[in-house]
């Protein structure tokens, strides 16, 4: 019998993305093969490949761009590839601990606005000391004697009423050889400096603007700004050696005003200072429902890019963006990251603590009933939410089998697939064409040299 010929074609999992004039980046995220071709590669791939000269043709098959598989075959290559990845995977997991649910700011964009309508006594609870004793139980039971993360959360973690619960965690898990990082709006950061000296902790801190407009957006319950106190407070952390991420988040009010918070860091010295590097996080529509200055991804990178042009820390600026960081890796170390079964951390290591003896998997889902993936007191116990959004990966949303940039994106929000759909079983696709178009040549033209040498 005669063996079926399949013919070439273009690999699904290969991406056309025009970086310059004449050149073009093609992605392939199936076999991690980057190149640059020109127009004539791309017009080849968008026509009959049977009329392509042959050195090309090899070329381009051998690095995976066309091939002769059938979609069919090549979604099987992902399944032993996500195989392989999974099978030697030692999955130490994030503690990611919520102090408490309340915090000294209120800030117009928070999701906490929706739970203080839980009332003063739920919001301002502290988690107890017993409750501490399960979340350690409990992290020796998921991860038993590894050294793993801790993260803190909130509400605020680091308040005047948290410290002495804040204090035990670090103890402990400091004992146990765990790092930190610690989720903070940076209000009561000098206060907690003799708490956190000669620790290894990582912060990330929000800055949302030059001071008069970051003091309109990250407010105190007085109304009063809180941008000179946190200013202040990274100040004294990069004295302490700590880490620092700091985090812009973006939307229609404080877009313009990018260039303002680089400016800054500058004069502080930030900048140059290679214990802090910058993030800046768009505010999208699912996470504040009704905040009137929510944006589009793409129009935020957009006007990042046009910034960059003038400001060149912005080029080392990262996007925040789970299906663009697998690219920034591209950039950053000549090498594509590592391909993206599940879209977030909620379908990975996360397991988030809060101070009632609840566990979630997802930040935007604490204090939500319908987030609940178990409980750690009276003793550690999930319930079915907790595989469902274990097991959320590209192989179980239909849709994601037959998509290109399936290994980008991981198969979107879980979060945002809840409240859009109802079911962690459908895609949250972004605007991944657009929002590529917008970054790769960004990337690519801001870092080619450092990537030509590597
Ligand atoms: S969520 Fe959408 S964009 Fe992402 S992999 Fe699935 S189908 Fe593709
Ligand atoms: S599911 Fe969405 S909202 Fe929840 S942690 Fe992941 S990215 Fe964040």
């Amino acid at each position: 019998m005669k063996k079926k010929v399949n013919i070439m074609r273009m690999s699904t999992y290969c991406i056309a993305v025009q970086a310059d004039e004449d050149e073009y980046l093609l992605i392939n995220s199936l076999t991690g093969a980057v190149d640059v071709v020109d127009t004539d590669v791309i017009n080849l791939l968008q026509s009959d490949l049977s009329q392509g000269e042959p050195s090309i043709l090899n070329f381009l098959h051998e690095r995976g761009h066309i091939t002769q598989a059938s979609p069919e075959e090549e979604f099987e290559d992902i399944r032993t590839l996500y195989e392989r990845f999974t099978e030697n995977r030692k999955n130490l997991h994030t503690h990611m601990i919520i102090p408490t649910y309340d915090c000294n700011l209120v800030c117009p964009y928070c999701f906490l606005s929706d739970l203080r309508k839980k009332g003063t006594q739920w919001l301002s609870t502290v988690i107890s000391q017993e409750l501490i004793d399960k979340v350690f139980e409990a992290i020796a039971e998921v991860d038993g004697t590894e050294k793993g993360r801790i993260a803190l959360y909130g509400g605020e973690p680091l308040m005047e009423k948290t410290m002495p619960a804040v204090e035990e965690i670090l103890e402990r898990g400091e004992s146990l050889g765990h790092s930190f990082i610690i989720l903070t709006n940076g209000v009561s950061l000098c206060q907690y400096m003799d708490l956190l000296r000669g620790r290894n902790v990582t912060l990330q801190v929000t800055i949302d603007g030059p001071k008069n407009l970051h003091d309109k957006r990250r407010i105190r319950k007085d109304g009063t700004g809180s941008f000179d106190q946190i200013a202040a407070g990274i100040d004294a952390a990069l004295k302490e050696n700590l880490r620092v991420f700091l985090r812009t988040n973006l939307d229609s009010e404080n877009l313009g005003a990018l260039s303002e918070v680089v400016d800054f860091a500058r004069k502080k010295g930030w900048v140059d200072n290679p214990l802090l590097s910058m993030h800046f996080s768009p505010i999208f529509e699912k996470t504040c429902g009704t905040y009137k200055h929510s944006m589009q991804r793409k129009d935020v990178y957009t006007a990042v890019v046009s910034n960059a042009t003038s400001h060149q820390e912005l080029n080392t600026v990262s996007f925040d963006h789970k299906g663009i960081a697998v690219l920034e890796r591209l950039f950053l170390k000549g090498e594509l990251g590592a391909p993206r079964f599940w879209y977030c951390e909620a379908n990975d290591d996360m397991i988030i603590y809060d101070p009632f003896g609840d566990l979630y998997v997802c930040f935007e889902h604490v204090g939500d009933e319908a987030g609940r993936v178990g409980r750690y007191d009276p003793e550690l116990k999930w319930n079915e939410k907790y595989s469902q959004w274990r097991e959320r990966t590209i192989f179980t949303i239909p849709e994601c089998k037959e998509c290109k940039y399936a290994l980008l994106c991981g198969g979107g929000c879980g979060f945002a697939a809840l409240e859009k759909y109802g079911s962690l079983d459908r895609p949250l696709c972004l605007e991944y064409h657009e929002i590529l178009n917008v970054v790769v040549p960004h990337l690519y033209r801001s870092r080619r040299e450092d990537l030509a040498q590597t």
